[in-house]
């Protein structure tokens, strides 16, 4: 039986995936109650947790253009733009580790495929000349919300838009886009989890522009999975556990857009100094233990979110009387 000696890694970001998607479920819920006050008399008011603003990259991207060419933090949901930056930052620095760490949905991806394996045996390949197309879908939508807003909106066109009482509350509309679902909707995310179960991360590898946009950035990043060949014992760990199907065995470094930085492949090699996480700059190079990852990653995240807070850049300006007169119980909010 082979020997992983770093076998820990894997367990570890189970753990910090665990951690967040609990996270999530719990400020989700709080979220939900949140709302239910203002729609439903006599529900106890709590407070609204800003980390729900996780949920709106597309407004944290807006802000985030807003900030640049203004110097303005947006105050409704400042939450968005302290997120967007803080994930944009970890993948310019430590690659794409948001999705494979992280990000909930990119944690249920690969519980479902997990599943999947468990039910059917394995996961499928979409052949090579289906998958690089698809592939491509991701970047197509990513390049419309680019268009969209990093080129076409103008920032006095953004504060318009910032001061519509759909923008103030885009974070209800979204929570109510799942919890009054249509039916479109529910054909599409059972088909999603079906194609998941078979497929593994399909909603990441084709469909994500969030994960696109990442693994753009990802290039840049001075933190790369490195292979010795002459360490390499050419057993295909690697390759064959790699959840974002490269073929790692056959680079000298992963310079792929997909690789989420789930150091899996590094988990499972069982020769000593073949398979390394290694850091490039300018007049350092040197290999980073693989614990060291997700302690840099986690550093970076709650640094900027930790900063946003001291600053006054966390919570929603929106006062409670807002709320009441945009989701009062005489009010209809729906999904968009
Ligand atoms: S190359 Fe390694 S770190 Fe990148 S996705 Fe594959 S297994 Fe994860
Ligand atoms: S890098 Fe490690 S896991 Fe990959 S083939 Fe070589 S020895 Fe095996």
């Amino acid at each position: 039986m082979e020997k992983t000696p770093r076998k820990y890694i894997r367990w570890i970001r189970y753990g910090v995936q665990l951690w967040f998607l609990l996270f999530c479920v719990y400020i989700g819920y709080r979220f939900f109650q949140f709302v239910l006050h203002f729609e439903k008399p006599g529900v106890p008011f709590v407070e609204r947790p800003p980390s729900v603003e996780g949920f709106l990259p597309i407004a944290g991207f807006m802000s985030f253009k807003y900030f640049l060419f203004t110097g303005i933090i947006e105050p409704i949901h400042p939450a968005a733009m302290i997120l967007f930056t803080a994930i944009v930052a970890v993948s310019l620095l430590l690659k794409k580790g948001f999705c494979g760490w992280i990000c909930p949905i990119g944690t249920v991806s690969q519980y479902l495929w997990m599943a999947g394996q468990r039910i059917f045996g394995r996961n499928f390949r979409i052949r090579k000349e289906i998958d690089i197309p698809l592939r491509a879908l991701k970047y197509v939508l990513m390049g419309f919300f680019v268009v969209l807003i990093g080129i076409a909106m103008a920032p006095h066109m953004m504060v318009l838009f910032f001061i519509t009482d759909y923008y103030k509350i885009v974070d209800v509309r979204t929570m109510k886009f799942f919890t009054e679902m249509s039916t479109t909707t529910m054909v599409v995310l059972i088909a999603l989890v079906g194609l998941s179960l078979l497929y593994k991360n399909f909603w990441c590898r084709y469909l994500c522009p969030y994960g696109a946009l990442l693994g753009l950035v990802s290039f840049l990043s001075p933190v790369k999975i490195k292979r010795n060949p002459d360490k390499c014992i050419h057993c295909h760990s690697c390759t064959k556990n790699c959840p974002s199907l490269i073929d790692v065995e056959q680079m000298e470094t992963v310079n792929s857009p997909e690789c989420f930085s789930c150091l899996t492949c590094i988990s499972h090699c069982p020769s000593k100094g073949a398979l390394d996480l290694s850091l490039r700059l300018p007049r350092l190079r040197r290999i980073v233990k693989p614990l060291a990852y997700p302690v840099a990653l986690l550093l970076i995240l709650y640094l900027i979110v930790g900063t946003g807070m001291l600053t006054g850049h966390w919570k929603s300006q929106l006062p409670y009387s807002e709320y009441k007169r945009l989701l009062g119980s005489d009010q209809k909010v729906t999904h968009p």
